[in-house]
């Protein structure tokens, strides 16, 4: 029986989320290669620790969405079957002009009676825009008939008669969109807005640090993990196979594979040159429509305690800073730790913006949006981490209007039918995209050699 070659270019989740789906469905026997370019798989999945002690926070990707209350949730059940416990993730508070507001009856008291109003008016709509159950599915276009949605969040919030209720939603929402509402449409803005309420969507992280999810991963995956090695270049060879060329310590490596996978997230897609006739339009084509670049920037300060723990006691906040931020109690995820970690997730034009500046401004920039209420907080700072991830993430994953699956999954399929592409933008810019996407290349390429194998 043949041996298929694979390679899988990322040692991102997308590539490992596809090796490891591979590797439960494949029938027929085949080889993996994983090229990954940095030193360590898991791309945006990273849980550093501090140098002044060794307190963990997350970097990169925070928290895991939980579906498991609608029909299918596999990242869940993908972690369950890793056998890594979770741990539930939570917070409604909003700090708005120094005062917390925290449920319906805050916001009718310190906002004012018409802007309670409004807010109650906007949210009745935006449920009946939007059921949970169509929420759920709405990642699917095939299951459901989706038309192209051209309007932008702002067509939305102008819906509110009171500026400071507009205002309110803009901060509760900014950190998860990751961009300002004019740059993005109606449906993702309101998929954000929704998500806060526990009936659309729940949160939790990994105990011990996300990390370990793509570290458990890649102990099971098998294969050769190639790190260090910067593909650059994919094509069809003369023979039909495809031809990636990678580079590792300044050498340059060639390898022939039957399919190859590019699990790479969008601003990554051009570190590669697709080279062919076909196969270069093609490639810059799926480019171009999943081109709507979002920003984040994080920014992780450890102190002596938590400080914060009389007045604030959930995993998160959001603060009317930097156009609305949301605001990790990173310690919340280590029970019985004596230090505080406070994340800042900055997002959209401001992180952008203030990427430019250094670590220290960042630093002391975070410190003073502190509330006055804890103000005296700042004097435990010990040491401070930052993490820029410009144009890292999507303000309309998915596109104006979403293709099918295969479109998506295999952009050029007259010459380089075995060339797919997996990736978080095609989806809704999380980890939950990501392993719909994985899985279903995964699953297509089992097919394919089955089918070849008969
Ligand atoms: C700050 C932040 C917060 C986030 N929070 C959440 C969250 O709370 N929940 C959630 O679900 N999602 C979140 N996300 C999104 C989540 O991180 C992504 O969905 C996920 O990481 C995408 O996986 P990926 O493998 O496609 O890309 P990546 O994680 O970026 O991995 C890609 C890998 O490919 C490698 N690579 C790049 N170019 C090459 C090349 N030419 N050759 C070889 N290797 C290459 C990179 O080094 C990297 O290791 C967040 C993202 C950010 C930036």
């Amino acid at each position: 029986m043949r041996t298929w070659k694979i390679g899988i270019v990322g040692g991102g989740p997308g590539g490992l989320f596809t090796a490891y789906a591979l590797q439960k469905r494949a029938n027929h026997p085949y080889e993996l290669t994983m090229f990954e370019a940095s030193s360590r798989l898991g791309g945006k999945i990273l849980t550093p620790q501090f140098h002044a002690a060794p307190v963990r926070y997350e970097a990169g990707a925070a928290e895991f969405y939980d579906y498991s209350h609608f029909e299918e949730d596999p990242l869940k059940e993908l972690i369950a079957e890793l056998g890594l416990p979770i741990a539930r993730m939570g917070g409604s508070a909003v700090i708005v002009d120094q005062q917390v507001i925290a449920h319906q009856d805050d916001m009718r008291d310190r906002l004012g009676t018409a802007e309670w109003r409004d807010l109650l008016r906007f949210d009745l709509a935006a449920r009946n825009r939007m059921t949970p159950q169509e929420f759920y599915h709405s990642d699917h276009p095939e299951g459901s008939a989706h038309a192209a949605d051209a309007s932008t969040f702002t067509t939305l919030l102008d819906e509110f008669s009171e500026q400071r209720t507009r205002d309110f939603v803009t901060t509760l929402i900014h950190s998860d969109l990751a961009t300002e509402p004019h740059h993005t449409n109606h449906t993702y803005g309101l998929h954000n807005y929704l998500m806060n309420d526990p009936a659309y969507m729940q949160l939790y992280g990994i105990e011990g640090g996300n990390e370990r999810l793509p570290q458990e991963l890649a102990a099971r995956i098998v294969g050769t993990k190639l790190l260090e090695h910067t593909v650059e270049r994919v094509q069809r060879g003369a023979d039909g196979r495809l031809r990636v060329q990678a580079t590792h310590g300044g050498e340059h490596t060639e390898h022939a594979f039957d399919f190859v996978v590019i699990a790479l997230p969008h601003n990554h897609l051009r570190s590669v040159k697709y080279a062919g006739d076909r196969l270069s339009p093609a490639v810059e084509d799926h480019i171009d429509y999943y081109d709507y670049p979002a920003h984040y920037l994080r920014i992780s300060l450890l102190f002596e305690s938590r400080f914060w723990e009389s007045r604030l006691t959930d995993s998160y906040w959001m603060l009317d800073h930097f156009g609305g931020c949301c605001l990790y109690d990173e310690s919340s995820r280590t029970p019985g730790l004596k230090q505080g970690v406070l994340g800042w997730l900055l997002a959209g034009d401001a992180a952008e913006q203030m990427s430019q500046q250094s670590d220290a401004e960042l630093m002391e920039a975070a410190l003073q949006s502190l509330p006055d209420f804890l103000a005296d907080g700042r004097e435990q700072l010990l040491e401070g981490q930052v993490h820029r991830w410009i144009r890292s993430v999507n303000a309309m994953p998915g596109g104006v209007a979403p293709r099918s699956l295969d479109r998506r999954h295999q952009p050029e399929p007259i010459e380089h039918p075995h060339l797919m592409f997996v990736g978080d933008y095609m989806f809704d810019s999380t980890l939950n995209g990501v392993v719909d996407s994985s899985e279903y290349v995964a699953g297509w390429i089992a097919a394919l050699t089955s089918e070849y194998n008969a």
